[in-house]
């Protein structure tokens, strides 16, 4: 646990969160500020910075990151339209928590420009 990051202090359970999903290595929760009527973040239990730091060996956890966020977007009714899975990375990739976090968005059409 890095003892600064939020997300390792949700995953403490030293702040609330709405959590929809929890195993052994991941959590998901609702975004403090969705921006979409579905907004779920995911993340790993493992405290890593984000994509740029991860390894070769942590490669199932990053295809893990993405096979949970198709089913809660089964669980939570939006699988069908479709919707839009998001991984900010650094400061210009608009990361502003620096514990990686995979976005699901859905429940509104999404802008077909990215940015
Ligand atoms: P990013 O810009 O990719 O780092 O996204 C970070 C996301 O975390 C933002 O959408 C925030 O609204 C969200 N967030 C920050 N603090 C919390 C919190 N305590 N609980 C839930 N979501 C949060």
């Amino acid at each position: 646990m890095a003892e600064e990051c939020i997300f390792c202090r949700i995953i403490a359970g030293e702040i609330p969160a709405d959590i929809v999903f929890q195993d052994e290595d991941f959590l998901a929760f609702r975004d403090i500020m969705p921006k979409a009527p579905t907004h779920v973040l995911i993340i790993p239990k493992t405290h890593i910075t984000s994509v740029a730091e991860l390894t070769e060996e942590q490669q199932r956890l990053a295809g893990r990151l993405i096979m949970i966020a198709k089913n809660l977007a089964k669980k939570e009714g939006i699988a069908r339209k479709g919707y839009r899975l998001v991984v900010n990375c650094g400061p210009e990739g608009g990361q502003l928590v620096p514990h990686l976090h995979l976005h699901l968005l859905g429940g509104r059409q999404m802008d077909a420009r990215l940015g």
